[in-house]
């Protein structure tokens, strides 16, 4: 399996800021066949940098997408007018869930749609730091991981991506920690066995599962030894062009 380095610029960069990023970005990258490195930039660079992405070395994902494919809903946009964009999208992601109130539900729609317009979702999922506290992060990410997943037949679930992004970690909660390589494990570990259920061992084995959450050149290789991590997604270091790149360097070390 590749390793996956995702790139999520949030709210940041402007149509031309994330063309010179991309620019130097692809520059400086050699192409690693067995490292897939993706940039999500905002909806609005998407189109332009569609044009610009050199698709052997990087890929493109949105960073979020309306489930109905056209119709009456002002301001979206939707998983139909990004095929052919995009190859990615991140679904679920925290600030999604947490800032403008997506549940389970929408989620479960979303990569529906993402997958009807053959995009290839990267379903976040995770716990806040009062759901750890509580003991119910076992809980949390098994309703996550069973929503989302819940219009996903057998045959597509093999265009589905995890990724474990404990809220509590992501640089942009006050007062972020970092995630013990343990407690990655434990809660990897956990997403795996609940694939097996519902999708059986092989789909356990072979899913990409990704972790994120204040991951920086210093501690990328800790994160991608964790047994069953298969990437990281990565916000705030992925806009500043040397550690990202240093990340990706160490991707491809760890897997030599
Ligand atoms: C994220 O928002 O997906 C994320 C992991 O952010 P950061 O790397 O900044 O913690």
């Amino acid at each position: 399996m590749k390793t996956y380095i995702v790139g999520n610029w949030k709210l940041n960069f402007n149509v031309g800021e994330a063309s010179i990023y991309l620019h130097k970005l692809q520059r400086k990258m050699p192409n690693y066949r067995d490292v897939e490195v993706v940039v999500a930039p905002s909806a609005v660079a998407l189109q332009p940098l569609s044009l610009q992405i050199d698709r052997h070395k990087m890929k493109l994902a949105a960073q979020n997408a309306f489930y109905r494919d056209y119709g009456a809903y002002t301001g979206e946009i939707s998983f139909a007018q990004l095929r052919g964009l995009v190859d990615y999208c991140i679904i679920g992601h925290s600030e999604r869930r947490h800032i403008f109130g997506e549940d389970d539900k929408m989620i479960q729609k979303k990569v529906a749609a993402a997958i009807r317009n053959k995009i290839k979702p990267i379903l976040c999922i995770g716990e806040t730091e009062s759901e750890r506290g509580f003991g119910e992060t076992a809980d949390v990410i098994r309703d996550q991981l069973v929503g989302g997943l819940a219009d996903v037949s057998e045959e597509d679930i093999d265009k589905v991506l995890i990724a474990y992004e404990p809220v509590w970690a992501i640089s942009s909660t006050k007062a972020a920690k970092m995630a013990s390589p343990d407690e990655v494990a434990e809660v990897v570990d956990l997403v795996r066995s609940v694939l097996g259920e519902l999708y059986g061992e092989k789909v356990a084995k072979e899913t990409a599962v990704l972790f994120g959450g204040s991951v920086n050149p210093s501690n990328a290789g800790a994160y991608l030894t964790v047994p069953g991590v298969n990437g990281l997604l990565i916000g705030g270091a992925s806009l500043i062009l040397s550690e990202f790149t240093d990340i990706i360097e160490t991707a491809k070390r760890v897997r030599a």
